[in-house]
Formats: C-alpha cells, sequence, structure tokens
C-alpha cells in the first residue's frame, strides 16, 4: 500500500503496516517488528510496560522526615564502602541531586560477596536520572533513604507534572520515538478505525470507556484511577471475546457424540477392590463426576484439582480403568521424565495384577522398547501408556484411544493436549493439576473445562512443622536431621543450584552433597540428584531413595513434582529465599506423605520483607490454595503463569490474574450472549464474531460454530 493511499479519505485500516505511521518508515519499522509491532493496531496494542508519575514528585528540599515521597535526580556519585569493623558489611551509597538539594540512597549488605555488591552498585550511571521511592530520613540538611526502590527515570523536560508510559524498547528505539509514533498514529484517527465488540448496552451497564477512548488513555494518561479503567476495559473485551469462544465451543461440545463409557463391571470393581486403602470422601465425589462424564454421551473435558498429596493419581487411575474395560486405551501423559517414570510404576503396580499391560515412552525409552510399545498400542495390547512429550511424536498410533490424561497441565500448552487428543476419536479429556488456580481463571486457562477439587488429604497426615532459620543454626538442623534418620525416617536437602558458581554464594548440589558427607552428614548414605544428570541415573537414584538404600537426598528442584517416597520425613531447604511460595509449597509437599510426623527447614539469611513474609508464610500455613494467593498477594501473577506456557492464545493485556473481577462478570455476559444468539447474527453481535474470528479462529477452532 502506498502512502498516498492512506491519507484523505480512505478509511484508516489498523491492519495497515506501521511503516505508514509519520516519523517511522523502513528502518525503524523493521526495529519495531522485533518488539513485535508490524502494523498500525500492534503499535496501539504496545502497552506501557509501566508509568511514571512526575505529578507526584517532590523537590528534595520540601522533603520531610518520616513521610514517604519520590523524587527524580540525577545521581551524582556512587560510593561502595567495605566496613573495616565488620568485614561482612559493605554500604552501598548513591548520592544524586535535583537542583534543590541532594539525597543520600543507601543499601547496606552483609555478605561476603563483594563481587555482587560492586554489580549492584554499578547498576547506577552517573549523570543518569532515576526516580527514588522510600521513606525519608532527614537529618538537618541531610536528606535519605533507606533501601528506596529506584526506576531509571525515562521522562524529559516536558514530563514535569505529567504521567508518562514507559515502553518496552529495543535497540535502535528510544522511549522519545515510541511515544511521538503512538502520537502520531492517535492524531491521524486511527483509533477510531478500530473495530469495538463491546456494544453500547454493555459499556453503559459497567461504566467502562470505548476503545478509543481506553486505548488514548493508556498512551496520553490522564490520571491512574482512568488509566486503569482503560485496561480494565481492554482486559474486558479480552475476556469477553475468550467466554464467548469457550461458550460456543461449549455448547458444540455438548451436543457433540464422544464415547458412552460402559458401566462400572467387574474389572473396575476389583481394581478398587485392590486399592491398599480407603478412598477419601473428596476423592470419591470426584470418581462419581468422572464416572458420570464417561458414561454419558457427551464427551468428557474435565480438570482435577486437588493439592500435593490430595491422591489424584488413584483418581486417575480409576478413569483409565474404566476406559479399558470398555474397549478402549488410555494414555498419561507428564510434563517431566521423573514424573512420567512415578506415575509408570504406580499405574503398573495397580495394573498389571490385573492382567493389563502398561507401558511407558520417554525420551530415554530404548529404541527396541519403544518400537515395541509403538506396535502393542497399534494392535491394543497395551492398555495404558505414560509418558512425556514422546506420547505426541508422529509415531505414535492408538488402536482405540478412548481417554487422554494429562498431569501438571500448565506445563504443557493447549496444542499438545490437542496433539494427544487426536489420536484417538473424542477421545475423553482429563487434566490434573496441583497449582490451585480460582475456577473462572482454570476455565480461561484451560478453555471449555469442567472442574472437579478434590479438597481433603488422606487421613492420618499431619500438617508438616515448618521451621525458618538463619544459616547460623544449620548445625542444628542437621542434627535434627540425623535423629529422624536414626529412628527410621529420610530426608531431603534442596539446593538452588548444580554447581558452584562463583558470583553468588549460594549452596549447590555437587558441593553441597562433598561437604555434608564430611560434616553433618557423616556416615549416612547420600544421593545426589540433579536435572543434569542422564535420566537412567535419576531413576536409579530415585529407586534407591524409595528402597530405603539411601538415607539422604541432596537435591536441585527436580523433586518438585511426583517424587513420592511416604518414609521421608525432613526436608532442609538451603538459600529458600530463592524460591518462590509455590515452589517452595511443591517441595514441601515431598514429605508429610505419611502418617509419620515431617518436618520441614527453610535456611535463609533472607532481609528482604518480601521474602521475609513468603517464608513466614510457609511457616504458617500447609493450604495450597491459601498459599497459592499469598504468592498473588506478594509476587504479583505475572510470575506464576508465564504468559504464553499457560497456553492462552495470546491476550493483549498480558497478565490476566489482574483483571480477575472483570474475567468474572465478562463470563457471565459471554455465557448470555452465546445462549441468546450462538450464531452471533445479531446486528450487537457482529463486530464481536469478525473479532472472533479474525484473532481467535485457529485457538477456538470455530469452525464448527458455522
Ligand atoms: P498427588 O495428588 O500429589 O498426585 P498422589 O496421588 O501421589 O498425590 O498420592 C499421594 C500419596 O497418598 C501416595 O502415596 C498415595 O498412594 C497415597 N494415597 C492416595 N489416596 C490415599 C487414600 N485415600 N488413603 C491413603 N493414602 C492415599
Ligand atoms: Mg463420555
Amino acid at each position: 500500500m502506498r502512502r498516498r493511499e492512506l491519507s484523505g479519505r480512505m478509511k484508516l485500516s489498523p491492519e495497515s503496516s506501521v511503516q505508514y505511521i509519520k516519523g517511522v518508515g523502513p528502518a525503524r519499522a523493521r526495529l519495531l517488528a522485533k518488539v513485535g509491532v508490524h502494523t498500525v493496531e500492534d503499535l496501539l496494542f504496545l502497552f506501557p510496560r509501566r508509568y511514571e508519575d512526575y505529578s507526584a514528585t517532590k523537590n528534595i528540599a520540601d522533603l520531610d522526615d518520616g513521610e514517604s515521597a519520590t523524587v527524580v535526580a540525577t545521581v551524582v556519585s556512587v560510593q561502595v564502602v567495605h566496613s573495616r569493623s565488620n568485614r561482612l558489611l559493605s554500604v552501598v551509597l548513591v548520592r544524586a541531586s535535583d537542583l534543590t538539594g541532594i539525597l543520600e540512597a543507601k543499601w547496606f549488605y552483609t555478605s561476603r560477596d563483594k563481587q555482587w555488591i560492586e554489580r549492584f552498585a554499578s547498576r547506577f550511571v552517573e549523570g543518569s536520572k532515576y526516580m527514588f521511592s522510600g521513606t525519608i530520613k532527614r537529618e538537618g540538611q541531610r536528606v535519605s533513604m533507606l533501601r528506596p526502590t529506584y526506576e531509571e527515570a525515562e521522562g524529559d523536560a516536558d514530563s514535569s507534572g505529567k504521567i508518562i508510559p514507559v515502553y518496552p524498547l529495543t535497540e535502535g528505539l528510544t522511549q522519545q520515538h515510541l511515544r511521538r509514533f503512538i502520537d502520531n498514529a492517535i492524531e491521524a484517527g486511527y483509533l477510531d478505525g478500530l473495530p469495538d465488540p463491546i456494544g453500547q448496552e454493555l459499556l453503559d451497564k459497567y461504566s467502562l470507556p470505548t476503545k478509543a477512548e481506553a486505548l488514548r488513555e493508556i498512551h496520553q494518561p490522564s490520571d491512574p484511577t482512568r488509566i486503569k479503567r482503560a485496561f480494565r476495559r481492554i482486559a474486558f473485551e479480552e475476556f469477553l471475546l475468550l467466554q464467548v469462544g469457550i461458550a460456543l465451543k461449549r455448547r458444540v461440545r455438548i451436543e457433540a457424540q464422544g464415547i458412552a463409557h460402559a458401566q462400572d463391571g467387574p474389572l473396575v470393581r476389583s481394581f478398587l477392590e485392590s486399592l491398599p486403602f480407603n478412598l477419601t470422601a473428596a476423592q470419591k465425589r470426584v470418581i462419581d463426576e468422572i464416572r458420570a462424564d464417561m458414561e454419558s454421551t457427551r464427551p468428557m473435558n474435565r480438570l482435577i484439582q486437588g493439592d500435593v498429596g490430595s491422591g489424584k493419581t488413584v483418581v486417575a487411575a480409576y478413569a483409565l480403568i474404566k476406559a479399558i474395560q470398555s474397549g478402549y486405551q488410555g494414555a498419561l501423559m507428564a510434563p517431566t521424565e521423573v514424573l512420567a517414570n512415578q506415575h509408570f510404576n504406580t499405574l503398573k503396580s495397580f495394573f498389571t495384577p490385573l492382567g493389563l499391560v502398561v507401558r511407558e515412552l520417554r525420551g530415554g525409552t530404548p529404541k527396541s522398547e519403544r518400537e515395541e510399545t509403538y506396535e502393542g498400542l497399534r494392535t491394543g495390547e497395551v492398555s495404558v501408556v505414560v509418558g512425556t512429550h514422546a506420547l505426541i511424536q508422529e509415531r505414535v498410533e492408538f488402536g482405540r484411544l478412548g481417554l487422554v490424561i494429562t498431569d501438571e497441565q500448565h506445563r504443557f500448552g493447549v496444542e499438545q493436549r490437542a496433539f494427544l487428543q487426536q489420536k484417538g476419536e473424542r477421545a475423553d479429556v482429563l487434566v490434573m493439576t496441583a497449582t490451585p488456580i480460582p475456577r473462572t481463571l482454570a476455565m480461561t486457562l484451560y478453555g471449555d473445562l469442567d472442574v472437579s477439587v478434590i479438597d481433603e488429604l488422606p487421613p492420618g497426615r499431619k500438617p508438616v512443622i515448618t521451621r525458618w532459620i538463619r544459616a547460623s543454626s544449620r548445625r542444628r538442623a542437621y542434627e535434627f536431621l540425623r535423629k529422624e534418620v536414626a529412628r527410621g525416617g529420610q530426608a531431603y536437602v534442596i539446593c538452588p543450584l548444580v554447581e558452584d558458581s562463583e558470583l553468588m554464594d549460594l549452596r549447590s548440589v555437587v558441593s553441597e552433597a562433598e561437604q555434608l558427607e564430611k560434616t553433618y552428614l557423616a556416615g549416612l548414605r547420600i544421593g545426589t540428584l540433579h536435572g543434569r544428570m542422564p535420566s537412567s541415573r535419576k531413576e536409579e537414584i530415585i529407586a534407591a531413595f524409595a528402597s530405603g538404600d539411601l538415607d539422604v537426598l541432596v537435591s536441585t528442584t527436580v523433586v518438585e513434582v511426583g517424587v513420592d517416597v511416604p518414609n521421608a520425613s525432613v526436608m532442609i531447604i538451603e538459600n529458600a529465599e530463592r524460591f518462590g511460595l509455590s515452589q517452595l509449597h511443591q517441595l514441601r509437599g515431598r514429605v508429610g506423605r505419611s502418617s509419620r510426623q515431617s518436618y520441614c527447614i527453610l535456611v535463609s539469611n533472607a532481609s528482604s520483607s518480601e521474602t521475609k513474609a513468603r517464608l513466614e508464610v510457609m511457616t504458617r500455613t500447609n493450604d495450597g490454595f491459601e498459599i497459592a494467593e499469598e504468592d498473588l498477594r506478594l509476587r504479583g501473577p505475572g510470575e506464576i503463569f508465564g504468559t504464553r506456557q499457560h497456553g492462552l492464545p495470546d491476550t493483549r493485556i498480558g497478565n490476566i490474574l489482574r483483571f480477575m473481577g472483570v474475567m468474572k462478570v465478562a463470563r457471565e455476559e459471554a455465557f448470555l450472549i452465546a445462549e441468546r444468539d450462538p450464531q452471533l447474527i445479531h446486528d450487537d453481535h457482529k463486530v464481536l464474531r469478525m473479532e472472533l474470528n479474525r484473532r481467535f479462529a485457529d485457538w477456538l477452532d470455530l469452525s464448527t460454530v458455522g
């Protein structure tokens, strides 16, 4: 398209190339492409990473003792002072000026790692401007902040009094460039060319701005409340689209013809009778839900949520045996080799006595064995196959696949699950996760799913007693571990790294195991486990630990999922500050798996208040849902679900957990729309339909909606 065609009376198409925006041109368009911006629409949806609020900054001269404030100032000097009296103590002192005065920003460190401290200090560049926020300490003319939060300030002379958007950057483009391009696009009138799928009725009902108004506020902000409202509006639209799609898919599924599995007969009954324990009420309830799903002609699509140790595997086994009883095969896919192997062993122990063949397919499976399994799956001789991604390879064909189970689903993309499912004909689908997710979110993350919750642990489980100690008390922790081993228990020691890194004072598996062997754990039988080992070696070690041939397993987080050694009763987590809350919870889930009282000892010299809060949550509760909520609160949701990992199509708002409230109402409205107007032919829904097809057609596979 030539530039001339765009001007004049032609309708401005948001899909035209960004290069035609004033100031961009072909060279800068190539730079923009690096941040994913190809069209004008992409540019308008390039959201600021953050905002800098110059309307609330203060002059250093005006600051009072004790107030919390934000200051923009230019760094004039950066010093690192190592204390002479205390070898461990260092201070980073940054002095910055805003022409009305000097601010001293200070960070105290107690660490041997001087190099790290020097590197921290070198983040501050003399002559560059930063925004410092924190609590003011004023002693006469001296103004300081202890451990302020800081950011390089991106604003310029025009910024004063304004709120400034700060965009994700790529080399060669400055903030000023991006602000100018976007301003030019807005000025050229592109906002009005954007299709707005939210009708006036909904805008009024939820007092939302139009799409054009929202985008204008996002890029040319006027105040923080309005910025929030603008993002809510964009989120509402994203969710509405997704949820309408999901609602339509759901209708299709409910009407579809799936497998009607037979009622529970002798095979299922012998499985249930062979279990070495009584099912919990929660397990029974979820099994009832699965039974109803599987016996109905509707395809099953169900998510099972259950905290670590709640006993999801046996529930999965029920579904498998039920499928087998009706003459079908089942597949279980797990995200890691360790977990796949664990499931394989469990299922083999359930099903082999019933005369069924269970096989395993993983990266490490020898070729000849693999060929045999392929053959057995084709002929139907193999009833159940357990594996990693290896299951979705082309060569894997099933005679009659009737049930597909994925564990820890959030680690797989939606496509991977769909791939496996397509190896059968309308196979039933079961998804298991130990990551507690609010129901509405689960449905969005996983599409059209029914949700079951196993909200009860097997009887006799005692909550794991968790303590947080400083590194100076490590010796006592290990003495305690020895006592537990002497009483017949086993223990995990978790370290963050595989090999020692010189830069960080972190405890690492290899050197830790050597150290411990000589000191605290002398005389005990120790195994080491980490991700870089060949998987056969990993299995050997885990098997040795499981059978009691090892007393202590020194490991990285590879034991985080799946490893099930009920006799293990102590876990020591070194450098616990390095792990996120959910991860700590998963790790801790490796102990407390029997009626034996278990203990988790977090070793950390954490000093930041966020880290302290995290460790304290761990000592306070064992409840996965509570921990997930705290995690959200402390860490912000972005890190819990990577934006890509969850398998959603790209929504434009990044971190969807920020908008849970919006998601709920959008879902309600979406289901109403899908019910009243499933073809989306109503005038109010035309834009919605167009947008769904334009943006989400592949993901939602709406071809079936007609
Ligand atoms: P998760 O939900 O974390 O996958 P598992 O299925 O691995 O949990 O079960 C954890 C442990 O609890 C296993 O050792 C399993 O055999 C045991 N278990 C499961 N259900 C029960 C039950 N109803 N009573 C006693 N033990 C159970
Ligand atoms: Mg069914």
